[in-house]
């Protein structure tokens, strides 16, 4: 049985790891102190390191986990990590004997050139392309290769679980109210995840069914995202590419 944890990292990013009685694999290991410190409070040995994209939050940590773990490192094919064992991309998979897990890859780029995620064990590791109610900015891709990225996440079961990059659920989802504030999905949602972290708990993972019905930029075909894109444009658009990037230059001015 294969348990996932997040270790909290740096500012706000969360490590996940995998986990069974004796092995951990950890996704994007931004930083190597809470992932050691977590490995030998709980007698677990490193079986493997997966990363999603190039960013130092996401990879700071591999060299001085490999330091102490020799363990292959698995990451985008297309970008820089010079710490990479198995370059990899959609169609390859990761098999993790130690934890009996295999996880399939999705190339979803837009945040980054060639940004990838894992799925399996009905859980989806995105980094920073799909995040809790909200998704990651366009550093090196265009407004429609996130779009098309977003919609292959979105394809995946509704009861897939959303492990992303950070803890960034509140900021996004007082966002996503300004988009549609009559959904009442996304009220219930702001009720329950103010609790979580007011109780300093992750508000991950999520899932895709509720991703599907709170986040707008999953969402630019919904009457109410259009209309309030184009407000935000002061002019009047439907194609759903248009739309998602006015309401991703809108929260970045949010
Ligand atoms: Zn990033």
């Amino acid at each position: 049985m294969t348990e996932i944890v997040p270790l909290q990292a740096l500012k706000d990013n969360y490590v996940w790891t995998l986990r069974n009685a004796t092995h951990a694999a950890v996704v994007d290991p931004g930083e190597a102190r809470p992932v050691l410190e977590y490995l030998a409070r709980e007698k677990l040995q490193l079986a493997a390191i997966l990363a999603t994209h190039h960013h130092p939050d996401h990879v700071g940590g591999i060299p001085q986990l490999l330091a102490a773990h020799r363990v292959p490192v698995y990451g985008p094919k297309r970008e820089p990590i010079p710490t990479l064992t198995d370059p990899i991309a959609e169609g390859d998979t990761v098999s993790i004997p130690e934890l009996g897990v295999t996880l399939s890859v999705l190339d979803i780029p837009g945040h980054t050139r060639a940004h990838i995620a894992y799925y399996g064990v009905e859980s989806l590791f995105c980094g920073d392309t799909l995040f809790a109610c909200g998704c990651g900015r366009l550093f090196e891709g265009t407004a429609e290769q996130m779009m098309s990225s977003l919609a292959k996440l979105a394809a995946l079961p509704d009861a897939t679980r959303v492990f992303c990059g950070h803890e960034y659920t509140l900021a996004n989802i007082a966002f996503a109210q300004a988009v549609e504030p009559a959904n009442a999905a996304l009220a219930a949602r702001l009720a329950r995840d103010g609790k979580l972290r007011a109780a300093g708990k992750p508000t991950l993972p999520s899932t895709l069914g509720e991703e599907r019905a709170t986040n707008p930029f999953l969402r630019c075909r919904e009457p109410a995202v259009v209309e309030s894109a184009n407000k935000y444009l002061g002019a009047r658009i439907s194609d759903p590419v248009r739309v998602f990037a006015a309401i991703r230059e809108w929260k970045n001015r949010f």
